[in-house]
């Protein structure tokens, strides 16, 4: 599969050979970088061991490029969005948790969701889908 993560704001790649790059802030005013696995409901992720994160932390996430936060204000608090373009061209919105440990992932185009991820159960209801 390969698909491309594009930022909802300025178009840019966020995709780097196999990872999906974000610049991300902790509560605690950390910053770092954070790699993440392009594969959807794989939440595998590298940082520089030096970024302390523990499940539950909430983080922010913005893009690298045009630095525009990320979250998915319009959908729920908690998470952030992204668009995936698939080989054939098609975009899809990818809505994922800002909490380091949580997994949920929603893929929607139109009026199709799939969902990925052992806690996206309790987000099911912020789409209107
Ligand atoms: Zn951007």
């Amino acid at each position: 599969m390969k698909n491309e993560y594009v930022c909802p704001y300025c178009r840019g790649s966020l995709k780097v050979d196999n990872d999906i790059v974000f610049a991300i802030r902790t509560k605690n005013e950390q910053r770092g970088l954070i790699m993440v696995s392009p594969e959807l409901g794989d939440y595998r992720f590298r940082k520089h061991p030096d970024l302390d994160l523990k499940d539950g932390d909430r983080l922010e996430t913005f893009c690298p490029m045009c630095h525009s936060n990320l979250k998915a204000i319009n959908v729920n608090s908690n998470l952030a969005e992204v668009i995936m373009v698939n080989e054939e061209g098609d975009e899809y919105q990818i809505y994922f948790s800002e909490i380091v440990g949580e997994h949920v992932t929603f893929k929607i185009k139109d009026a199709e969701m799939e969902k990925f991820g052992d806690d996206s159960e309790g987000y099911i209801n912020f789409f209107g889908v």
